[in-house]
């Protein structure tokens, strides 16, 4: 710890739902660590959120666990509660002053990756987030980092280990029963099957959705059919 003298601690935020948490979300914070010369990385889940772009999110305590067991082994990765606790709709923004207070000492730096780079400009009090964190987006399989319309300062672009590893893939695989192994920590593996998560008969909508539609545009075999209402239990 450097508080007090010396130079000002430097905290990486790494916002996002990881439902679940994979080598992508990982790979990227310990990148931006060691590029930025980070003291820490922060991991926060987002809260309870029913839905996410119409589908059923896993509930945030087995979302929050799942990013503890991820980091456990990291000393410089901890875990916020903050989003999780916090009644209602949780916004980046508030996120950010929240450590502002309880760090008042610290440059944030929050992580996010191509995908969810240009929708920044969308969210809750946009003009005043780059005040509070420097921005950095990471490169990611399949998205184009592009800074356009994006502000000159308050954001820095960093490519990181290519991991063609999404929670959408991941939760389709459970549902698939296909291995999860080497794409999440073995001790999220665990977590899952442990809390038979992400299996047909609670998997979200859209996964069996989307997983529907690619076995019809793959005319895949009855193996990776599913029954006709496995979907939609919730948890
Ligand atoms: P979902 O498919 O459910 O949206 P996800 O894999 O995109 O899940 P999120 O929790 O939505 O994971 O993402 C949290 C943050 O991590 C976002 O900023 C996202 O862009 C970034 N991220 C996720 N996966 C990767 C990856 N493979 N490489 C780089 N960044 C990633
Ligand atoms: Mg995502």
């Amino acid at each position: 710890m450097r508080w007090g003298a010396g130079p000002r601690r430097r905290v990486g935020v790494m916002g996002g739902t990881f439902d679940p948490v994979h080598h992508g979300h990982l790979v990227s914070a310990s990148e931006v660590m060691e590029s930025f010369s980070l003291d820490e990385v922060i991991f926060v889940p987002t809260g309870e959120q029913p839905f996410k772009e119409h589908r059923r999110v896993t509930p945030a305590e087995h979302r929050y666990l799942m990013t503890v067991v991820a980091t456990a082994s990291n000393p410089r990765f901890t875990v916020s509660r903050m989003e999780i606790d916090r009644p209602g709709k949780s916004y980046t923004i508030d996120t950010l002053r929240e450590l502002k207070r309880q760090l008042p000492g610290a440059d944030l730096f929050f992580i996010t990756g191509a995908d969810v780079l240009p929708q920044i400009l969308t969210w809750k009090d946009a003009d005043e987030l780059w005040s509070l964190a420097h921005f950095i987006g990471v490169t990611r399989p399949g998205h184009t980092l592009d800074r356009t319309g994006l502000p000159e300062t308050g954001l820095s672009l960093l490519e990181v280990p290519a991991m063609a590893i999404s929670s959408t893939d991941c939760r389709a695989r459970v549902v698939d029963g296909k291995p999860v192994w080497y794409l999440v920590p073995d001790g999220v593996v665990q977590y899952i099957a442990k809390h038979g998560l992400y299996r047909p008969e609670t998997a979200r909508v859209d996964d069996v959705a989307e997983r529907r539609g690619r076995a019809v545009n793959e005319g895949t075999t009855a193996r990776t059919a599913l029954p006709p209402r496995a979907v939609g239990a919730g948890q």
